[in-house]
């Protein structure tokens, strides 16, 4: 058995000066991953500076935008009136993710940071760049159908797995953080890292530097948003493949358009290709799998999951006709 110890904050700059003091240190808020990851071995803390004290559980109007606390819980914001009205695909992400006990305790914050579901880094036997860097990746020649199809790197091919991500990444969200430094506020498109040669490294956070919010920013086009998730049941699993859109039209033409997948990508995938497709061009089902055949054209498929690139493709296409059609997912 392995010593650990728990410090609980009473504020902001106490746990980031309580985890940065201690390399091998780890934050805990609802714990539905971390505590997960520490029984498995695959994470291993000697601190644990639990951080369900600190007020940022709150969601604040900021009259156009909104905040949303690192500590709000999936379901208190899922309900949120003011995210159902304003940014209904960051809803129907939330209530599509996990059980609705989980959800009544992951944080939005953890959420953000939760860590890849690739059966291989969580055994804590089987080589995994991302939990052991160098020992190599057993995906690549093992079980990869639930894996990523874009963003991918020799060294790792793990996907997301968040869905709230997906719509935040569309909607231009931004983290703000305190950390060691100071604080920080990270745009979603940047918190981010794709594996690359480092596949370790998934976040731009340093040692001890905490998530205190998410910013929804101020996006009309945001109120006719939705997300679609497919997987392989209906309830309680991953995305093999997911799609926030949110579409503006005139005229039959496009004059807007924001879209993100989930499940394909080794981040929460922003698919601009598309985007730069569609402004402009018809609102039609042909020049929406146009769109989508160039989202999908860099994915570098393994045998196991190359239905993703037809799943992915029909999903854009279905999203971003029902975004048309008044944005109910
Ligand atoms: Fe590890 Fe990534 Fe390979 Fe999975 S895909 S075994 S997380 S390196």
């Amino acid at each position: 058995m392995r010593p650990l110890r728990y410090a609980r904050a009473t504020d902001v700059d106490g746990a980031v000066a309580t985890a940065a003091a201690d390399p091998d240190s780890a934050f805990l808020a609802g714990g539905t991953t971390e505590v997960d990851l520490i029984r498995l071995g695959v994470a291993r803390p000697r601190t644990l500076v639990d951080i369900n004290a600190l007020p940022l559980a709150d969601v604040d109007d900021l009259g156009a935008g909104l905040r949303v606390g690192a500590l709000a819980r999936m379901s208190d914001v899922a309900r949120d009136p003011r995210v159902v009205a304003r940014y209904p695909a960051v809803a129907q992400a939330l209530l599509l993710g996990a059980s609705e006990q989980l959800r009544n305790m992951a944080s939005i914050g953890g959420n953000l940071c939760q860590r890849t579901r690739c059966p291989y880094f969580r055994d804590d036997v089987s080589p995994c760049n991302k939990r052991e860097p160098g020992s190599g990746c057993s995906a690549l020649d093992g079980i990869s159908r639930g894996h990523a199809i874009l963003g991918t790197s020799e060294h790792c091919i793990a996907t997301h797995p968040s869905d709230v991500a997906v719509p935040l990444v569309a909607l231009d969200a931004v983290v703000h953080t305190v950390g060691p430094s100071g604080t920080r506020a990270i745009p979603i498109g940047d918190f981010y890292l794709q594996p690359g040669t480092t596949p370790e490294a998934e976040h731009p956070l340093e040692h001890g530097e905490l998530i205190v919010a998410v910013e929804l920013p101020a996006l009309p086009l945001a109120r006719r948003s939705l997300y679609l998730k497919y997987r392989d049941r209906q309830s309680y699993e991953f995305a093999l493949v997911s799609v926030a859109a949110a579409v503006a039209v005139e005229g039959g033409v496009v004059t807007a358009a924001r879209l993100a997948l989930g499940g394909v990508g080794t981040v929460p995938w922003r698919a601009r290709l598309a985007e730069q497709r569609l402004v402009g061009a018809p609102a039609t089902a042909e020049r929406f799998a146009d769109a989508a055949a160039a989202e999908l054209a860099p994915a570098r498929p393994r045998p196991d999951n190359a239905f993703k690139v037809a799943l992915a493709q029909r999903a854009i296409v279905r999203g971003l006709t029902r975004a048309t059609q008044g944005g109910r997912s």
